[in-house]
C-alpha cells in the first residue's frame, strides 16, 4: 500500500551522510537497493539519487522497526528515521563514500512496494536494449545512467552560462512550422484548422536564426529539438537536440573561435579535461587527400598517401586500369602492423567490402625487403616513392585501393579506423578536435541527376570561387566547417548568403526555380531585401557531444527517452495509431501499406 508523507520530512541525502551527522538523528527517504538478513540484524542499502548508505535494522533497537524490515524487498520505497552510528571496523566499506557509516533506526515506514524487477538495479547488467528501453525508468535508476544524464546536463547549463556570458540570446523558434531543408525527409502535422494543410518539424532552426539575423539580434543561440525522417543509422535519432548558435558580423574564423572556446569550457566543466588549443584546421581537400573522410579520428596516427600518378606507368593492371580511368590508387600505410597473417589481411578485405572494395593489394615492409604477390610487377621508381611518400619502415603493412574515389577513399578510411582502433591504444579520455573547412557548396546526385548543397542552400560560397558559378559548379567551396571529434561530426555550420542575388543563383544551381523558391522560401528572401547583415553560424550535436563526455557507445544512452533504429519509442509504444474520429477531424484518410 502507497503511502503518503504526512508531514515526514526528509533531513539529509543518502549519499551525503559523513561525519557531520555523527550521533544525530536523520530522516533519510529513498529505494530499498539490496536486504541482508544477518539472523538477527538486518541490513539494507538504501539509495537515492545521490548515493547509497547502509541501515541498520536490529531487533534490540526497534523490535516494530525490524518487524516491518523482514517485509521490505528491491525497490521498495521507505522513510527511515535512526542515529548515524561509525560502522563497526569489520564492515567498513572503503569504496562507497558513506563506507564508514551506517544509520540506526528507529522507525521505518513504507511509502510504496515494488512488483519484482525485469532487470537488477545495478551498474553493470545482462539486460538487452528492448528491455531496458521499455522499462527506461527503471534502467534511469542505475549509476551509469544517471551520471550520463547528470553530465548532460551540465553540459547543457555550462553553454548557456557561457554563451550568455558572451552576449547571446536564447530565443526560442516554432515547431510547427514550414520545411527547412537539411536533407532529411520531414515530419508532418495536420493542421485540424486548416483543412489538408500541413506543418512540418523543423529539421532545424536554420531560417528562424537567419531571420533573428536581419532582426538585429546579432548573437542567437538555442538548446532546441530537430525533428528529421530518415532511415535511421546506428547514431541517429528521429528528434535529436542542437546547440544552435548564429551571429551577424562575422566571418568563418570567429564562429569557429567562439565555438572552440565553448567546447573547451564544456569539457574543462563536464569532466575536467582540457582540450589542446588551437584545434588544427583542415580544408575538406586535404581531410580527403590525407585521410580518406571528412571526419578522420586523429587519435589514429596513420596516413593515406596518392599513387596515381606513378600507377599509369606499372604492369599491374588493377592499378593502371585505375589511374587511366579517372580513379584514384592510394595506399594506407599501417604502421607496425607487419605480423599481420595472411587470413588476417584476407578479413580486412571481407571488412571493406560493403564500402564497394573489390579486392584489397597488399605489401609488407620487412627487413630483408619488400614482401608481397604485387612486387613483381611494380617498377622501381615506384618503389622508391613508396618509402618516400609512405615514410614507410621495417615491420609496416601497406594496404592499396585502387577504384573511384570513392570506393578508394570509403575502404581506406575504413581500415584505417577499423584496423587503427584494434592495433594502437586508442582511448576513450583522448579527446583529438579538428576542424575541416571549406567543403564543396554542391554536390551531384546521380540518383536525382541534380546538384544538391553539400551543407544546406543557405550556405555562402567562397568569394574567390563566385565566378565558377556559372563554369564549373563543382569546383565551388563552400564558407563551411565541420567540427570533429574522435570520428565524430559534431557540428556543422557557415557563412550565409546574405545577398539576394546569390540565393537566388543557388536555388538556381539547384534546379530551384525562382517561382519554386519564392514559394518555399519567400518570406526568407524577402527578408533578405531589408538590410539582412552579413551572418553565419553554426550548430552543434548535443547529443554526440554528451556521448564522448561520458564515454558511451551510442547516443541512445545519453537521452532520457529515446527511440529504437526503428523510431519506436518501446516505453510508450509511440507512434500508434489513431481513432477514425481524430483522422475525421483532420480530414484524413489512411491508405493501408501494399504489402
Ligand atoms: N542548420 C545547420 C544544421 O542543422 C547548422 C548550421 O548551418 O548552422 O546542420
Amino acid at each position: 500500500m502507497a503511502e503518503f508523507l504526512n508531514g515526514l520530512k526528509r533531513t539529509e541525502y543518502c549519499g551525503r551522510i559523513g561525519k557531520k551527522d555523527l550521533g544525530n538523528p536523520v530522516t533519510l527517504m529513498g529505494w530499498v537497493q539490496s536486504r541482508r538478513d544477518h539472523g538477527g540484524v538486518i541490513f539494507i542499502d538504501l539509495r537515492d539519487l545521490t548515493g547509497i548508505v547502509q541501515v541498520v535494522f536490529n531487533p534490540d533497537v526497534s523490535p516494530e522497526a525490524h518487524r516491518i524490515a523482514h517485509s521490505l524487498k528491491d525497490e521498495y520505497v521507505i522513510a527511515v528515521n535512526g542515529t548515524v552510528k561509525n560502522r563497526p571496523e569489520d564492515s567498513i566499506n572503503e569504496k562507497i563514500p558513506t563506507g564508514y557509516f551506517e544509520v540506526m533506526v528507529d522507525s521505518v515506514k513504507i511509502l510504496n512496494e515494488s512488483d519484482p524487477l525485469p532487470f537488477p538495479i545495478e551498474d553493470e547488467i545482462d539486460a538487452g536494449e528492448p528491455i531496458r528501453l521499455k522499462y527506461r525508468y527503471l534502467d534511469l535508476r542505475r549509476g551509469p545512467m544517471r551520471e550520463r544524464l547528470i553530465a548532460r546536463h551540465k553540459l547543457m547549463q555550462t553553454t548557456r552560462a557561457f554563451l550568455s556570458g558572451e552576449g547571446f540570446f536564447e530565443i526560442e523558434t516554432p515547431f510547427l512550422t514550414r520545411s527547412t531543408p537539411e536533407g532529411a525527409r520531414d515530419y508532418l502535422v495536420p493542421s485540424r484548422v486548416n483543412p489538408g494543410k500541413f506543418y512540418a518539424l523543423p529539421q532545424s532552426p536554420q531560417l528562424f536564426k537567419q531571420l533573428l539575423m536581419v532582426a538585429g539580434f546579432e548573437r542567437y543561440f538555442q538548446i532546441v529539438k530537430c525533428f528529421r525522417d530518415e532511415d535511421l543509422r546506428a547514431d541517429r535519432q528521429p528528434e535529436f537536440t542542437q546547440i544552435d548558435i548564429e551571429l551577424s558580423f562575422v566571418e568563418a574564423e570567429e564562429v569557429r573561435s567562439l565555438t572552440e572556446a565553448l567546447l573547451v569550457e564544456i569539457f574543462d566543466k563536464v569532466r575536467g579535461t582540457h582540450l589542446p588549443q588551437p584545434f588544427p584546421v583542415l580544408t575538406y581537400e586535404e581531410a580527403m587527400r590525407r585521410f580518406g573522410t571528412d571526419k578522420p579520428d586523429l587519435r589514429i596516427p596513420w596516413e593515406l598517401s596518392d599513387f596515381t600518378d606513378l600507377a599509369k606507368e606499372v604492369d599491374f593492371k588493377v592499378f593502371r586500369s585505375a589511374a587511366e580511368n579517372g580513379g584514384l590508387v592510394k595506399c594506407l600505410n599501417a604502421r607496425l602492423c607487419g605480423s599481420l597473417s595472411r587470413k588476417e589481411i584476407d578479413d580486412l578485405l571481407e571488412e571493406i567490402k560493403p564500402y564497394g572494395a573489390k579486392g584489397l593489394a597488399w605489401i609488407k615492409v620487412t627487413e630483408n625487403g619488400l614482401q608481397s604477390p604485387i612486387t613483381k610487377f611494380l617498377n622501381k621508381g615506384f618503389t622508391e616513392e613508396l618509402f618516400k611518400r609512405t615514410g614507410a619502415s621495417s615491420g609496416d603493412l601497406l594496404l592499396f585501393q585502387a577504384d573511384t574515389p570513392e570506393v578508394v577513399n570509403a575502404a581506406l578510411s575504413h581500415l584505417r579506423n577499423h584496423l587503427g582502433k584494434r592495433m594502437l591504444p586508442v582511448s576513450k579520455d583522448d579527446f583529438r578536435p579538428l576542424w575541416v573547412v571549406n567543403f564543396p557548396l554542391l554536390e551531384y546526385d546521380a540518383e536525382e541527376k541534380r546538384y544538391v548543397a553539400m551543407h544546406h542552400p543557405f550556405t555562402a560560397p567562397m568569394a574567390e570561387d563566385i565566378p565558377l558559378l556559372d563554369q564549373e559548379p563543382s569546383k565551388v567551396r563552400a564558407q563551411s566547417y565541420d567540427i570533429v571529434l574522435n570520428g565524430y561530426e559534431i557540428g556543422g555550420g557557415s557563412i550565409r548568403n546574405h545577398s539576394r542575388e546569390v540565393q537566388y543563383r543557388m536555388f538556381s544551381l539547384l534546379n530551384i526555380s525562382e517561382e519554386e523558391a519564392n514559394q518555399k522560401f519567400g518570406f526568407l528572401l524577402e527578408a533578405l531585401n531589408f538590410g539582412a547583415p552579413p551572418h553565419g553560424g553554426i550548430a552543434l550535436g548535443l547529443d554526440r557531444i554528451a556521448m564522448l563526455l561520458s564515454g558511451g557507445n551510442s547516443i541512445r544512452e545519453v537521452i532520457a527517452f529515446p527511440k529504437t533504429q526503428r523510431a519506436v519509442c518501446l516505453l510508450t509504444e509511440a507512434p500508434s495509431e489513431v481513432s477514425p474520429r481524430q483522422l475525421q477531424e483532420l480530414y484524413l484518410k489512411l491508405i493501408p501499406p501494399r504489402k
